[in-house]
């Protein structure tokens, strides 16, 4: 047989090489403000069109090219950064691979403007799919200009996998935040579609941080500062009671790379042991300078993972300096005395003694009564997470399951007109011929996850968090779809801070939230004032809500609307709905039980998940 193996042509080794240096948009954002950062440059520019489908483009005041650099910068491997395999264990620059530009122009159309100090002109160059189509001379000021328009022209099937804008641009944010938080001596600007997104003048990290969070973090931080021969330590914390439920603001910089490290991040959550509400996470912001020699940053294509050589000491050291400064700026005992203990409940159940379950039958009660009682004193008795004004939805406890799956609205219909006063209706309605209707109101909650109550054929067990956000989750669904929710008017704005970006985010899905009950006064680039919020949430509940909304959008919507209403509707019920550990008056009970088997899916939640399971008398005899 003849020889069959060749060598690959080189645009199909770039191509290929683009699979691994390129995965979208931000990989580019990435490679380019490297390299202006290499290059030395103290003003760096971002421009980007359609979340950088249609263009990205890097301006930079920095060294530039001369005229055969820039022609060589598309070759593979060709790179001015190491010479031989030991530059290597002395990189202080981003790149040395000497692939990116090569990959880019494989997969995109390229137009390259550079001009070095002491030269007349610049060069111009365009490529597109590795070939170059034009090299030309030009006068560009002093540093290099690189567009990239039209990524994966070439690679239809990438194109289609791409994110929608929202995604693909969270992505560039990150990255460039990523590169614009450790250079604070260099100014960033971004533009998206013509709108500036960032301008970050010349500052110290501190200034940085806040340019680019929003002025609101500065009273966040805490300070760490750390050196031993092993490792100098910079950064902040954030003080433990702005821990936030999502992982928003969490960074690594090991010599001036960002970098991902669950290792060190465990450390630092160790620091915070004992000061943090459960399921919350601390801020961060932390810069590592190492001895190069100590670290392999080539184990990964795209750099964000490293290895150092001594993690066991380095985990101790970082520890113990961010413990010792949340004890030094006194945010340890202050957390202590200044906490208020309504805000815990939710949370701080794990260390509780239970207390032993009791039942109560209360023969006499009447839901509806319950509900103007405390309307008519004033009392404000908590449901947290209830919609308040909730009596017709105690019409739906007479609904059999078997008619879960009928029209809600004919269910509705049927049963609003019957009025409820006595034990004695409830009882002969529940001896209907249904094997699954509800047999007695009598509920029972299971160590404050589970609510237990009786069918004709059995039992049935709910998870109560997952059975609310069902319930919930309809009736946003509803509100925002077909009509308007109502909304409780709040005594005084609440005011919340976001950054400029969040703010944007919350503006584009405004009017949904508006129809879900919230009434927004006022949107700042740094902070919303609202004055209505949706019935079934509570005040204290509405930052961390709104948080998780935009951490769930930015990480997951599509652009078309539907998905989008389906999101927010996920999002804001989870959000609110009761959580497991939480005590449930009987009332509380028996409104998710009869809110649940009223939804016109109430076997699973929103994300798919059973809400509840039935064990049949039948099932039981067998165990017996
Ligand atoms: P690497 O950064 O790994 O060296 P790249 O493909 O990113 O590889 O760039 C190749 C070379 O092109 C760099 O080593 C550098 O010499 C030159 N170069 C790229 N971008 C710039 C820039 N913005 N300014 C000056 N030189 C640049
Ligand atoms: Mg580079």
């Amino acid at each position: 047989m003849s020889d069959i193996i060749q060598l690959l042509p080189d645009h199909v080794a770039n191509q290929i090489a683009a699979g691994e240096v390129v995965q979208r948009p931000a990989s580019v954002v990435k490679e380019l403000l490297e390299n202006a950062i290499d290059a030395q440059a103290t003003h760096v520019k971002l421009i980007i069109k359609e979340a950088g489908k249609v263009l990205i483009q890097v301006i930079d005041n920095g060294s530039g090219m001369s005229i055969t650099d820039a022609r060589l910068s598309f070759e593979r491997h060709a790179t001015s950064k190491i010479k031989a395999a030991n530059d290597l264990f002395q990189l202080d620059t981003k790149g040395f691979r000497g692939e990116a530009l090569a990959s880019i122009a494989a997969i995109a159309h390229v137009e390259l403007k550079t001009k070095q100090q002491e030269d007349e002109v610049g060069t111009e160059i365009k490529i597109e799919g590795s070939q170059v189509s034009s090299q030309e001379v030009c006068v560009t000021p002093k540093g290099t200009s690189i567009s990239v328009k039209n990524l994966f022209f070439n690679i239809p099937a990438r194109r289609n996998f791409l994110k929608s804008n929202t995604v693909e641009l969270r992505h560039i944010i990150d990255e460039f935040q990523r590169v614009a938080m450790v250079h604070a001596d260099v100014k960033f600007d971004m533009y998206h579609n013509g709108n500036e997104v960032f301008n970050l003048p010349i500052s110290n990290h501190r200034q940085r941080i806040t340019h680019i969070f929003g002025s609101k973090i500065n009273e966040k931080l805490v300070p760490v500062q750390e050196e031993t021969d092993l490792v100098t330590i910079s950064g902040f914390v954030g003080k433990p009671e702005y821990a936030k439920r999502t992982r928003g603001e969490q960074f690594f910089f090991v010599n001036q790379r960002f970098i991902k490290s669950a290792y060190l991040n465990h450390a630092v959550n160790a620091a915070f042991e004992g000061l943090l509400k459960e399921k919350t996470h601390p801020s961060y912001f932390i810069y590592l300078d190492v001895d190069p020699k100590t670290i392999d940053i080539n184990i990964h294509p795209t750099k964000t993972e490293i290895k150092f050589d001594d993690e066991h000491a380095l985990y101790a050291i970082l520890r113990a300096t961010i413990k010792h400064s949340l004890g030094q700026f006194n945010v340890a005992p202050i957390l202590d005395f200044n906490r208020d203990a309504s805000m815990d409940t939710p949370y701080d159940y794990k260390g509780k003694i239970a207390k032993t379950p009791t039942i109560e039958v209360d023969r006499s009660f009447n839901p509806f009564k319950e509900e103007s009682k405390s309307n008519a004193d004033g009392s404000s008795k908590k449901y947290i997470g209830f919609k308040k004004e909730s009596a017709g939805d105690w019409e739906n406890l007479y609904v059999g399951l078997d008619s879960v799956t009928t029209d809600i609205k004919s269910t509705e219909n049927n049963f609003s007109t019957i009025q409820f006063e006595s034990e004695e209706v409830t009882g002969s309605l529940f001896t209907g011929n249904e094997q699954t209707a509800l047999e007695h109101t009598t509920t029972y909650q299971l160590r404050r996850k589970y609510i237990v109550t009786t069918i004709k054929s059995g039992m049935v067990i709910i998870h109560q968090h997952r059975a609310h956000q069902r319930v919930l989750y309809e009736e946003i669904l509803r509100n925002i779809t077909m009509v308007s929710a109502a909304s409780q008017q709040l005594l005084f704005p609440l005011k919340l801070s976001f950054s400029k970006q969040e703010v944007a985010l919350l503006i584009s899905v405004r009017e949904q939230l508006e129809n879900t009950g919230f009434v927004f006064e006022t949107f700042e680039s740094e902070e919303v004032a609202i004055t209505g919020i949706p019935t079934v949430a509570t005040e204290s509940e509405v930052s961390v809500l709104l948080e998780k909304l935009i951490s769930d959008i930015e990480q997951e919507v599509p652009d078309c609307g539907f998905s989008q209403t389906d999101l927010l509707a996920k999002s804001i019920s989870s959000s609110i709905a009761v959580k497991t550990g939480m005590d449930l008056e009987l009332a509380q009970q028996q409104y998710i039980v009869n809110g649940l088997f009223a939804c016109t899916e109430p076997n699973i939640t929103p994300d798919n998940k059973p809400t509840f399971i039935t064990l049949t008398v039948d099932e039981i005899d067998k165990k017996f």
